[in-house]
């Protein structure tokens, strides 16, 4: 009984040792099954999203901190070491990070990185809108995110690139996508009538950078803001005094300032038309952990629940 005992032993530990070997020469992804997928991405928003879908199965490292503009970016020393280590990395697409000085192509071509192989865009699904009287690929506006429906699209392909990159969860990220989309899909049906008690002529959201546009083409409000995008310096003259003079020829109550922008130009805007800027919202980062935005979830929420408490209850001329 004891020598059948050890030879069973011996047997397991041949089988064992093969088992290893030969997962060991058939991929070098196979050896990192058992621990997380790492995952860099552009930003805090897809940041956020991979989590959701990811959960526990996934270590992510957003390479923009929380609160910072994602336009331009300083390439360091971390992201390059980040990128190089990550099994996949997501980015925004759009010009997001391609655009102004390009920052993302070239931690790509530094770290020797291939798209669709080991970096991919989340926006392959969106229908582009484009920067004010341009129609060229180079002139997209990147803020799609802020249509919950591209949302949604930049998620599939999220759960679609997790899931093809680490198989053994496939069903875990498929059954979280199943949960968050369900979510957001709530809140952007809600969103559809939330402004139908606004009247038209108060209907203006005005912010610093026009990062709006897919926003207010889904949730039926005219943007209207100092500078385009934030590749952009602060507001000049003339931006500011255009701007200046929509306020003062519309009925908008209130204006709103985005947490990852310079606020002093939103600020000269309010003296000099005596509108109030109401509060604070979310573009192109989630907020710090425990703020009203420190999801993409809950900063989609809050923008739409502030724009709509500020064009609804502050007016001036209600009052
Ligand atoms: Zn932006």
């Amino acid at each position: 009984m004891k020598r059948k005992f050890i030879l069973g032993v011996l047997a397991l530990g041949m089988l064992s040792a093969c088992g290893n070997s030969s997962t060991n020469e058939s991929t070098s992804d196979s050896s990192k099954k058992e621990e997380q997928l790492s995952v860099v991405t552009t930003n805090s928003i897809l940041s956020d999203m991979v989590k959701e879908i990811g959960g526990d199965e996934v270590a992510i490292h957003s390479i923009v901190p929380i609160g910072t503009d994602p336009h331009e970016h300083e390439v360091l020393p971390e992201d390059i070491k980040k990128a190089s280590d990550a099994d996949v990395i997501f980015y925004n697409g759009l010009n997001l990070e391609t655009g102004g000085n390009g920052w993302f192509v070239k931690l790509m071509e530094t770290t020797n990185k291939k798209e669709g192989t080991d970096y991919f865009s989340v926006s392959k699904a969106v229908e582009p809108l484009y920067l004010e009287g341009k129609t060229d690929a180079s002139s997209m506006d990147p803020h799609a995110w802020l249509d919950i429906t591209n949302g949604i699209r930049y998620v599939d392909e999220i759960t679609e690139v997790l899931s093809k990159k680490d198989p053994d969860n496939a069903s875990t990220y498929q059954k979280n996508e199943e949960v968050y989309v369900k979510k957001l899909q709530e809140l952007h049906n809600e969103a559809l009538s939330e402004f139908a008690d606004i009247p038209q002529s108060k209907k203006l959201l005005v912010t610093s950078e026009g990062a709006f546009k897919y926003f207010s083409k889904a949730y039926g409000l005219e943007a209207a803001y100092i500078w385009e995008i934030n590749t952009e310096s602060q507001g000049t003259p003339d931006q500011m005094k255009q701007i200046v003079d929509k306020v003062k020829s519309s009925e908008v109550p209130v204006l709103f300032v985005e947490t990852s922008v310079d606020h002093r130009s939103m600020e000269r805007v309010a003296k000099e038309t005596g509108k109030e800027i109401y509060s604070e919202i979310y573009t192109d980062s989630i907020g710090k952990p425990g703020s009203n935005g420190d999801s993409y979830f809950n900063m989609m929420k809050w923008n739409l629940d502030q724009i709509h408490e500020g064009l609804a209850g502050k007016s001036k001329t209600d009052k």
